[in-house]
Protein backbone atom coordinates (compact mmCIF):
# COMPACT_ATOMS: atom_id res chain seq x y z
CA UNK A 1 0.00 0.00 0.00
CA UNK A 2 2.83 2.29 0.75
CA UNK A 3 4.35 1.49 -1.90
CA UNK A 4 1.51 2.08 -4.36
CA UNK A 5 1.01 5.51 -2.75
CA UNK A 6 4.99 6.23 -3.58
CA UNK A 7 4.67 5.39 -7.02
CA UNK A 8 1.49 7.12 -7.36
CA UNK A 9 3.32 10.39 -5.92
CA UNK A 10 6.35 10.07 -8.60
CA UNK A 11 3.73 9.36 -11.03
CA UNK A 12 1.69 12.52 -10.00
CA UNK A 13 5.35 14.53 -10.11
CA UNK A 14 6.60 13.48 -13.53
CA UNK A 15 3.19 13.93 -15.42
CA UNK A 16 3.59 17.76 -13.73
CA UNK A 17 6.63 18.10 -15.09
CA UNK A 18 5.44 16.98 -18.76
CA UNK A 19 3.27 19.75 -18.12
CA UNK A 20 5.87 22.17 -17.54
CA UNK A 21 5.28 22.89 -14.16
CA UNK A 22 8.45 24.94 -12.83
CA UNK A 23 10.76 22.51 -11.02
CA UNK A 24 10.45 24.34 -7.69
CA UNK A 25 6.90 23.53 -7.32
CA UNK A 26 6.65 20.17 -8.50
CA UNK A 27 9.20 20.15 -6.09
CA UNK A 28 7.45 21.77 -3.02
CA UNK A 29 4.92 19.25 -3.48
CA UNK A 30 7.65 16.09 -3.63
CA UNK A 31 10.85 17.14 -2.99
CA UNK A 32 11.66 13.23 -2.79
CA UNK A 33 11.06 13.66 -6.90
CA UNK A 34 14.30 15.95 -7.58
CA UNK A 35 16.24 12.76 -9.17
CA UNK A 36 13.38 11.50 -11.53
CA UNK A 37 11.95 14.38 -13.19
CA UNK A 38 15.00 16.13 -14.63
CA UNK A 39 14.40 14.12 -17.31
CA UNK A 40 11.51 15.35 -18.19
CA UNK A 41 12.05 18.97 -18.89
CA UNK A 42 14.48 19.22 -22.08
CA UNK A 43 11.17 19.04 -23.79
CA UNK A 44 9.54 21.60 -21.81
CA UNK A 45 12.80 24.38 -22.35
CA UNK A 46 12.02 27.88 -22.46
CA UNK A 47 8.24 27.39 -22.45
CA UNK A 48 7.12 27.78 -19.07
CA UNK A 49 3.81 29.53 -19.01
CA UNK A 50 2.75 31.80 -16.46
CA UNK A 51 5.01 33.08 -13.91
CA UNK A 52 4.02 33.77 -10.34
CA UNK A 53 1.56 36.73 -9.70
CA UNK A 54 -2.74 37.29 -9.26
CA UNK A 55 -2.66 40.30 -11.47
CA UNK A 56 -4.94 37.97 -14.03
CA UNK A 57 -7.49 37.28 -11.34
CA UNK A 58 -8.13 41.38 -12.25
CA UNK A 59 -8.12 40.65 -15.86
CA UNK A 60 -10.71 39.47 -18.27
CA UNK A 61 -9.75 36.17 -17.04
CA UNK A 62 -11.47 36.38 -13.87
CA UNK A 63 -13.95 33.70 -14.87
CA UNK A 64 -11.24 30.92 -14.89
CA UNK A 65 -10.23 32.31 -11.08
CA UNK A 66 -14.00 31.35 -10.34
CA UNK A 67 -13.74 28.17 -12.45
CA UNK A 68 -10.45 27.15 -10.99
CA UNK A 69 -11.99 28.34 -7.03
CA UNK A 70 -15.17 26.16 -7.89
CA UNK A 71 -13.55 23.07 -9.01
CA UNK A 72 -11.03 22.95 -5.66
CA UNK A 73 -14.18 23.30 -3.69
CA UNK A 74 -15.87 20.09 -5.42
CA UNK A 75 -12.69 18.11 -5.44
CA UNK A 76 -11.75 19.11 -1.52
CA UNK A 77 -14.94 20.26 0.39
CA UNK A 78 -14.51 22.05 3.49
CA UNK A 79 -11.78 24.40 4.40
CA UNK A 80 -8.96 22.60 2.83
CA UNK A 81 -8.27 25.40 0.17
CA UNK A 82 -7.06 27.65 3.37
CA UNK A 83 -6.17 25.05 5.99
CA UNK A 84 -4.53 21.78 4.36
CA UNK A 85 -1.61 21.35 2.22
CA UNK A 86 -2.05 19.19 -0.85
CA UNK A 87 0.15 16.29 -1.44
CA UNK A 88 1.71 16.17 -5.10
CA UNK A 89 -1.45 13.50 -6.02
CA UNK A 90 -3.97 15.98 -4.89
CA UNK A 91 -2.32 18.92 -7.12
CA UNK A 92 -1.99 17.00 -9.94
CA UNK A 93 -5.62 15.01 -9.46
CA UNK A 94 -6.60 18.71 -9.35
CA UNK A 95 -4.64 19.85 -12.22
CA UNK A 96 -6.44 17.21 -14.21
CA UNK A 97 -9.77 18.33 -13.60
CA UNK A 98 -9.20 21.75 -14.77
CA UNK A 99 -7.80 20.57 -17.85
CA UNK A 100 -10.61 17.99 -18.57
CA UNK A 101 -13.60 19.79 -17.69
CA UNK A 102 -11.62 23.73 -19.26
CA UNK A 103 -9.37 22.16 -21.92
CA UNK A 104 -9.77 25.28 -23.73
CA UNK A 105 -8.66 27.97 -20.91
CA UNK A 106 -5.48 29.87 -20.66
CA UNK A 107 -4.59 27.75 -17.92
CA UNK A 108 -1.39 26.02 -16.24
CA UNK A 109 -0.34 24.14 -13.24
CA UNK A 110 1.89 26.77 -12.35
CA UNK A 111 -0.84 29.27 -12.83
CA UNK A 112 -3.83 26.62 -10.92
CA UNK A 113 -0.69 26.47 -8.32
CA UNK A 114 0.35 30.50 -7.22
CA UNK A 115 -3.83 30.68 -7.27
CA UNK A 116 -4.13 28.46 -4.36
CA UNK A 117 -1.29 30.10 -3.16
CA UNK A 118 -3.11 33.67 -3.37
CA UNK A 119 -5.81 32.96 -1.71
CA UNK A 120 -3.87 31.17 1.58
CA UNK A 121 -2.49 34.38 1.47
CA UNK A 122 -4.99 36.53 1.25
CA UNK A 123 -4.22 38.23 -1.71
CA UNK A 124 -7.23 36.98 -3.72
CA UNK A 125 -10.19 36.85 -1.17
CA UNK A 126 -12.44 33.99 -1.05
CA UNK A 127 -16.70 35.71 -1.76
CA UNK A 128 -19.79 33.18 -0.12
CA UNK A 129 -22.25 34.53 -2.48
CA UNK A 130 -22.47 36.01 -6.81
CA UNK A 131 -25.34 38.06 -6.22
CA UNK A 132 -26.37 36.72 -9.62
CA UNK A 133 -26.11 32.77 -10.11
CA UNK A 134 -25.69 32.58 -5.59
CA UNK A 135 -22.29 30.68 -6.22
CA UNK A 136 -19.26 31.13 -4.26
CA UNK A 137 -16.63 33.13 -6.38
CA UNK A 138 -13.06 34.77 -5.57
CA UNK A 139 -12.23 38.34 -6.21
CA UNK A 140 -8.77 40.18 -5.74
CA UNK A 141 -8.26 41.77 -2.69
CA UNK A 142 -8.57 45.66 -3.90
CA UNK A 143 -11.78 44.27 -5.61
CA UNK A 144 -13.71 43.07 -2.28
CA UNK A 145 -16.77 45.59 -3.71
CA UNK A 146 -17.43 43.53 -6.48
CA UNK A 147 -20.54 41.39 -5.79
CA UNK A 148 -20.83 39.34 -9.05
CA UNK A 149 -18.79 36.12 -9.84
CA UNK A 150 -16.41 36.74 -12.80
CA UNK A 151 -18.01 33.96 -15.13
CA UNK A 152 -21.19 35.71 -14.80
CA UNK A 153 -19.84 39.36 -15.52
CA UNK A 154 -18.32 37.53 -18.88
CA UNK A 155 -21.54 36.40 -19.74
CA UNK A 156 -23.00 39.13 -19.70
CA UNK A 157 -20.02 41.25 -21.79
CA UNK A 158 -20.77 38.77 -24.28
CA UNK A 159 -24.51 38.91 -24.70
CA UNK A 160 -23.62 42.97 -24.87
CA UNK A 161 -21.11 42.07 -27.42
CA UNK A 162 -23.89 39.39 -29.48
CA UNK A 163 -26.18 42.62 -28.96
CA UNK A 164 -24.11 45.16 -30.53
CA UNK A 165 -22.96 42.88 -33.37
CA UNK A 166 -26.88 41.85 -34.28
CA UNK A 167 -27.52 46.00 -33.81
CA UNK A 168 -25.00 46.53 -36.24
CA UNK A 169 -25.89 44.07 -38.74
CA UNK A 170 -29.80 44.71 -38.55
CA UNK A 171 -28.21 49.03 -39.89
CA UNK A 172 -26.56 46.79 -42.70
CA UNK A 173 -29.38 45.41 -43.90
CA UNK A 174 -31.53 48.70 -43.55
CA UNK A 175 -28.82 50.34 -45.86
ZN1 LIG B 1 -22.22 34.44 -10.74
Amino acid sequence: MVKDTKLQALSSAIWLATQKTQKKIVLSYYPMASRFINEHYPLAKGDERHREGNFWVRSDLAYTADRAYRLFLELFPGEAIVSKPLTVIDFARYSQLYFNTYPNDDMSTNRLHFFIQSIRDGEVVRMKKCKCCDKPYVVHRNDCQIQICGICRRKEAIKAEMEISLAASKLAVGA
